[in-house]
C-alpha cells in the first residue's frame, strides 16, 4: 500500500492517506519531545521499537475484544490504520502515582493507589493539554455520555489486561494515556481505541529494581533510551535475541556514520 498526502503530522508520528478513503498509514518518527515540545531531540530507532511495541500490545488488546485502529503492520516504521474522528481528549490512566499528579497535587511519588486513576486532558499543545472534569467533556460537546461511559468500561479493561501482560514478563504498569476515535461503518458510528500504546506512552518500571523502561529515561535525561526500550520488546517477546542485537547494531551503525 502507498502513501499519499501527509493528513497530519503529531510530536511522534505522521499519518497519511491511502489510496482507500477508510484507511490511513501511520509513520512512526525518531523525534522525542518533553514537557509541551519545550524538551526536543531525535534517538534513532525509538520509532521502529515503538511501532512494534505498539503493535503487539494492540493486536494482543483485539483478541480480548477491545475494537481499535490497527489494521496492520506493513515494515519497520508504518502501520495501516483505520481513519478515525480522533476525540480531543487524552486519557490518562493512573496506578501508581509519579509524574505530573505527584506534581499537581503533592502525592508522594511512588505512591500505589488504592483503585486505577483516570484523568482527562484536553488535547492541544497550545494550552499545554490541560487537565478538565468530565463536566468540561459533555459541556463542550467533546464526547457524548454514552461515549464516555463506553471508553471507561474499555479503558478498565484495558488497564487490568496490560498490567498482567506486564507484570508477566517483570514490568510495572504505572500510568499511560490513551487516545480514542470514532469510526464509521454502514452509517453507523463506534467508539474504539486509536493512536499508541508504547514506552513513550506508558510509564513502566522494573518489578524488581524500579529501573525506568521509558520516555522518562529522555524526559528526566536518564539516558539509554533505546536500551530499555528494546528491554521492553525483548521481554514481550517481539524480539528474538537474533534481531534484538540487529536493531541496536543498526542504531549504533548510523550513529557512527553520522560522527564520520
Ligand atoms: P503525566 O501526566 O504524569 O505527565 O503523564 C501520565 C502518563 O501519560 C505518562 O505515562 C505519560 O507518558 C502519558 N502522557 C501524558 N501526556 C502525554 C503526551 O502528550 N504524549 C505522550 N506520549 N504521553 C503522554
Amino acid at each position: 500500500m502507498k502513501k499519499g498526502k501527509k493528513l497530519y503530522e503529531g510530536k511522534a508520528k505522521i499519518i497519511y492517506t491511502t489510496a482507500d478513503k477508510d484507511l490511513a498509514i501511520q509513520y512512526f518518527k525518531d523525534d522525542a519531545t518533553a514537557f509541551n515540545n519545550l524538551k526536543k531531540s531525535t534517538i534513532e530507532g525509538k520509532g521502529v521499537l515503538n511501532n512494534r511495541i505498539s503493535e503487539h500490545i494492540l493486536n494482543n488488546l483485539s483478541q480480548i475484544g477491545i475494537k481499535n485502529h490497527l489494521v496492520k503492520r506493513l515494515n519497520m516504521r508504518e502501520q495501516i490504520i483505520k481513519i478515525v474522528d480522533i476525540i480531543p481528549i487524552e486519557f490518562i490512566v493512573r496506578n501508581v502515582a509519579t509524574g505530573s499528579i505527584t506534581k499537581r497535587l503533592g502525592i508522594e511519588d511512588g505512591t500505589v493507589l488504592k483503585e486505577p486513576l483516570l484523568e482527562y486532558c484536553l488535547k492541544d499543545d497550545k494550552l499545554g493539554d490541560p487537565l478538565v472534569a468530565e463536566e468540561h467533556i459533555l459541556m463542550f460537546d467533546w464526547a457524548t455520555k454514552q461515549e464516555l461511559e463506553k471508553v471507561k468500561k474499555m479503558i478498565l479493561r484495558i488497564n487490568d489486561f496490560m498490567i498482567g501482560m506486564f507484570w508477566g514478563v517483570g514490568i510495572k504498569l504505572i500510568d499511560f494515556k490513551l487516545e480514542f476515535g470514532r469510526l464509521k461503518t454502514n452509517g453507523k458510528t463506534e467508539v474504539i481505541l486509536a493512536d499508541e500504546i508504547s514506552p513513550d506512552t506508558c510509564r513502566l518500571w522494573d518489578s524488581i529494581t524500579d529501573k525506568k523502561l521509558d520516555k522518562d529515561r529522555f524526559r528526566k535525561k536518564l539516558g539509554d533510551l533505546i536500551p530499555a526500550y528494546t528491554e521492553v520488546a525483548r521481554r514481550l517477546g517481539i524480539l528474538h535475541e537474533q534481531s534484538n542485537v540487529s536493531a541496536v547494531n543498526v542504531t549504533k551503525l548510523r550513529s557512527i556514520k553520522k560522527k564520520k
